[in-house]
């Protein structure tokens, strides 16, 4: 019979990759709570309205990503492919601004996303979210930009380059839009199919296009930079201040406008040559009307997400550094030792020593090659014949030494030598 695999697009994150993926995880919980960021756990299932309505119905991920269910006959539901409407929708729904006009919220866990699978491209993957509500001070742009940028260095990623740009604000967003469509009309027969269609919902989605004779004409278009209105660009202006007082690199990419719709004033997203096509490892940007459009008061916020994916794909640190091999490996010949054994095992387990026991009954050669393959650092050899003895051989499988041992006190000796080491 033949096995049943992942649905395509979904992988697995294997015992051996799992250790890297936490330890990138702590670090970022640290530094998360060094700039005051507390957890948030939000649905994975959200109502596909809240997506429509955040993110953009005339965006790629409304319009084509999203997987989306009717459930039961009675609503349509989503599974989230960002995560910050949902954030917005919690902080709503518990009326979080009442208790604290600021909040700094995090959250780590899977997206979903019905994107034409490819590497650094998943349809399920998985982010790091930051969120930054209440304030729209230039300093918090640059705030939440340090403190991603000192993450993606704490964890040792190198040659990053961090981009940014700012797409205005309601107000002058419509003389861009109006210039923008203006050049793009008479140019349609050049434009993909989609990209055609966007020119009336939303001609700032042709920036996104990756088609390349849409990259071509969207190169020669008006810049949203040259529309900012004073608000803007003193805003815009201040957050570069900002960053340079931290010495923080970064160049101004008036192309970019990311694909969601919600971003107002700055947008930013550092990218690496390591990557291959899919280069961008976190992107986020200010989304100041968006607590409103979803019905709340007018309250500002910015954010960004980190993929996992992208970032454990590139990072230095090697999967063997996070294997957590066993403190001591027992080999037991005998119906005597083994059950001996299996009561050593357990009760050093209970008493915190990560410890394995062999249940093969094979020869003492073949388990010492588990204990060598598990590498674990020590040994206990128990035969049937040394317990009559009331003894155990202890070997150092690293040094290579080995001492014989009395079965009084045994448990006490071993805790002894295994944690003096
Ligand atoms: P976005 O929410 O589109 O701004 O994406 C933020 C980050 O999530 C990107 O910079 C990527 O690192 C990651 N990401 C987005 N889409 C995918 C995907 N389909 N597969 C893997 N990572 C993704």
């Amino acid at each position: 019979m033949e096995i049943i695999t992942a649905v395509r697009g979904f992988k697995d994150i294997l015992p051996t990759e799992t250790g890297k993926w936490q330890y990138i995880e702590k670090i970022a919980r640290e530094i998360l709570a060094n700039f005051g960021f507390r957890e948030i756990r939000v649905p994975i299932l959200e109502k596909t309205e809240l997506f429509k309505r955040s993110i953009g119905e005339s965006t790629d991920i409304v319009e084509k990503e999203m997987y989306t269910f009717l459930d039961r006959g009675d609503e349509y539901l989503t599974l989230r492919p960002e995560a910050t409407a949902s954030i917005v929708r919690a902080y709503l729904e518990h009326v979080m601004y009442a208790q604290d006009p600021v909040a700094r919220l995090f959250t780590i866990g899977p997206m979903f996303r019905r994107e034409r699978p490819q590497r650094g491209r998943y349809r399920q993957f998985h982010q790091i979210n930051a969120e930054l509500l209440g304030l729209d001070d230039p300093r918090t742009d640059a705030e939440v930009i340090l403190m991603l940028m000192q993450f993606l260095m704490r964890i040792e990623i190198s040659d990053l380059h961090l981009q940014i740009n700012s797409l205005g604000c309601t107000k002058c967003r419509p003389s861009f839009r109006k210039a923008l469509s203006d050049f793009l009309a008479g140019k349609e027969d050049r434009l993909c199919k989609d990209c055609q269609r966007r020119i009336a919902m939303n001609p700032l989605r042709v920036f996104d296009c990756k088609t390349t004779n849409c990259i071509e004409v969207i190169d020669h278009a008006p810049q949203i930079l040259n529309f900012l209105c004073p608000g803007c660009m003193d805003h815009f202006t201040r957050v570069k201040e900002a960053l340079g007082m931290f010495a923080i690199a970064f160049e101004v990419n008036p192309k970019m406008v990311r694909g969601l719709d919600y971003y107002a004033k700055t947008t930013f997203e550092v990218v690496t040559e390591h990557l291959g096509a899919q280069n961008a490892v976190a992107g986020g940007g200010r989304y100041d009307g968006l607590v409103k459009d979803l019905g709340g008061p007018d309250i500002p916020g910015i954010g960004f997400a980190i993929g996992l994916e992208r970032l454990i794909s590139i990072s230095p640190f090697m999967d063997e550094k996070f294997l957590m091999p066993p403190q001591l490996f027992i080999a037991a010949i005998g119906d005597k030792a083994q059950k001996l054994a299996f009561s050593v095992c357990n009760r050093l387990r209970t008493m915190g020593i990560t410890t394995e026991m062999d249940y093969s009954g094979k020869s003492l050669k073949s388990q010492m090659k588990r204990a060598d393959k598990l590498s674990s650092h020590y040994a206990l050899i128990l035969g049937d014949r040394e317990i009559l003895e009331n003894k155990a051989e202890f070997r150092d499988m690293q040094k290579g030494t080995q001492e014989t041992i009395g079965l009084d006190d045994l448990e006490k000796t071993i805790i002894k030598i295994v944690k003096g080491s």
